[in-house]
């Protein structure tokens, strides 16, 4: 499916996350898959990263440019939300739902709605209420009104079961190293040595999480997601994931 030709900025598939660096962790795998396929992807970080331990926010927009070409990404932006206080507000549903507007995306990615860290699941409930308002007729933010037709979650963050896995095997190393573009936060350093893990260590652990839930599916390397509604089926005979 491509985009429309009228509105440049028009995506398939828009990845909405709290920081620099979620998506690439969550969903970076399926976002390059879905480019590889033709579709258009974006992604929208509602903080610059001013409060990280390691880095300025300048250095997180540069890295995070970088990890978006590896990721074969159309579109980034990164919004102004306070980092660590990401909060849902009137103000900051209006300025992701004009995003919404502006993009068009068919399938917005969102993180899970629970969590440790409060930005992680206040975006999720943030960002589906952003999509609402951005379907109503009456709301005049400019842009004509627009809703994702499909709204998905990514789940790495939080232990629960997901509803469906995409499987990542031929996307896993362009995913990690899109993680490792973020040079000031994930390479061996002084700084924050005791809250950031060394880079084998993250590599063992990223890989460990996506060979979980490739397991699940039968494939090697996986990504996770969840979805509210139920699957929908027309060929039995078609349905993937062995039974037994
Ligand atoms: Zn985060």
């Amino acid at each position: 499916m491509s985009a429309t030709p009228a509105n440049p900025l028009a995506l398939d598939i828009l990845a909405v996350a709290a920081h620099r660096d979620d998506v690439e962790q969550t969903c970076g795998g399926t976002l390059l898959k879905m480019a590889q396929m033709g579709h258009r992807t974006g992604i929208l970080d509602l903080t610059k990263g001013e409060m990280g331990t390691r880095g300025s926010a300048e250095d997180r927009a540069r890295e995070a440019l970088d990890a978006a070409k590896i990721l074969c990404v159309s579109w980034r932006h990164a919004l102004d939300v306070p980092d660590g206080r990401v909060e849902n507000t009137w103000e900051n549903r209006l300025k992701v739902a004009r995003v919404i507007r502006e993009t068009t995306p068919r399938v917005l990615i969102l993180p899970y709605w629970e969590g440790r860290h409060p930005d992680h699941y206040t975006a999720s409930i943030l960002g589906y209420e952003a999509c609402f308002l951005a379907g109503l007729k009456k709301l005049e933010i400019g842009a004509e009104p627009h809703r994702p037709f499909k709204i998905i979650y990514a789940t790495l963050y939080y232990d629960i079961r997901p509803t469906f896995v995409v499987d990542i095997t031929d996307q896993f190393e362009a995913r990690f190293d899109s993680l490792m573009a973020y040079k000031t936060q994930f390479s061996d350093q002084e700084a924050g040595k005791g809250i950031f893990p060394a880079r084998a260590e993250i590599r063992a652990r990223v890989e460990a999480m996506a060979r979980y839930y490739g397991m699940l599916a039968g494939v090697t390397y996986g990504e996770p997601f969840l979805q509210k509604e139920v699957g929908l089926v027309e060929d039995l005979t078609l349905i993937p994931v062995k039974s037994i």
